[in-house]
């Protein structure tokens, strides 16, 4: 087995969801900010968005929190990805 079929076959179905709304963060950050930015930079927005984490998690408590967070949590990702990708 390839690294890549191995990839793949580690994914469950109920990834797709959290991943559907990493790849719909990412393809949203990518057009309403389309250009590259320093490690610096990216670093700060990265930081801002995980702000935005917790200030979901404080604003709904352990009941609904994960709920509130999957959209924020998607951005980071999102973000990651971009400077994984050194954009
Ligand atoms: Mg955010």
């Amino acid at each position: 087995m390839s690294d890549k079929e191995f990839t793949i076959a580690a994914v469950r179905v109920e990834d797709m969801e959290p991943l559907s709304a990493i790849l719909s963060a990412l393809r949203h950050a990518r057009k309403k900010h389309p250009g590259a930015l320093t490690p610096h930079e990216r670093m700060t927005v990265l930081t801002e968005e995980v702000g935005e984490v917790a200030q979901a998690l404080n604003d709904t408590g352990m009941i609904g929190c994960r709920e509130a967070m999957k959209g924020e949590l998607a951005q980071v990702a999102a973000v990651c990805i971009r400077m994984m990708m050194g954009e």
